[in-house]
């Protein structure tokens, strides 16, 4: 995301009440290269608003480890999808497990030494391939970190992937009535499942916000949400349809 989206969006969130900032979508924010001036800037205008960081750990050398140590980090979740080498390199392909894992140990040692108060979670996306390290996992990160999460893998709004739950009654979105999503080009989106943009709230670029949050078509998908009701959205209709 360019540095302009960004402060936008951290300006529009200024005086608001915001709880939480996850300075990603479905990217890897260590990756980023303006994180340690994002942080910076968080730090100064939404000095109350917990950063929450989701990383797949590959990237977290020493110098990324210091720059996650600061006030402002509330919950740091890595993604780890295997407990073994050979399983953990088929769900993430080109990271090195042993890299991640030395990594991941690295930043927890370090927490501990700082004495800081950041929640530290491990979060596995359970697949059909990956099912049977599930309990050796839960046995291997549990006393390490504060939490691991089993997550079942879900349709990530279509694109020939498994729909989000096979019983269609059962609604798989949390947070959307709390959480507002944003894409690199500032397009609004109304879940994290829309990473490909089916379903555009608004853009930062052009409108706060706030405005955004409570449009008419935005208020109607929550309204939805809140009465158990498939919203009329093209990323609902995608990620609770198997064959498209
Ligand atoms: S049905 Fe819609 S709101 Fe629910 S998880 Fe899927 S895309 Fe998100």
């Amino acid at each position: 995301m360019s540095w302009s989206f960004f402060k936008k969006i951290v300006d529009d969130c200024r005086n608001k009440q915001v709880k939480e900032f996850c300075p990603f979508i479905h990217g890897e924010p260590l990756s980023w290269k303006y994180l340690e001036k994002g942080l910076d800037y968080l730090s100064l205008m939404l000095p109350d608003t917990g950063v929450v960081i989701y990383t797949n750990g590959y990237l977290l050398d020493s110098s990324k480890t210091k720059l996650l140590l600061r006030d402002n980090i509330s919950e740091v979740h890595f993604s780890i999808d295997g407990l073994s080498k050979q399983v953990y390199e088929q769900h993430r392909r080109g990271l090195v497990y042993e890299r991640v894992l030395a990594n991941v140990i690295g930043f927890l040692a370090e927490l501990h030494k700082s004495k800081r108060r950041i929640k530290t979670h491990v979060a596995f996306t359970s697949t059909p391939q990956n099912q049977c390290e599930v309990e050796a996992f839960r046995l291997f990160w549990e006393g390490l970190v504060d939490a691991v999460e089993i997550i079942p893998c879900d349709g990530r709004g279509g694109e020939e992937r498994l729909p989000a739950f096979t019983d269609g009654r059962q609604l798989p979105c949390f947070q959307v009535t709390s959480h507002m999503y944003i894409l690199t080009d500032g397009s609004v989106v109304p879940c994290c499942k829309d990473w490909a943009g089916y379903t555009i709230m608004g853009n930062v670029a052009g409108q706060p916000l706030e405005s955004i949050w409570n449009s008419k078509e935005y208020r109607r998908f929550r309204n939805d949400i809140n009465r158990g009701t498939t919203p009329a959205a093209e990323v609902c209709h995608r990620c609770l349809t198997d064959q498209l």
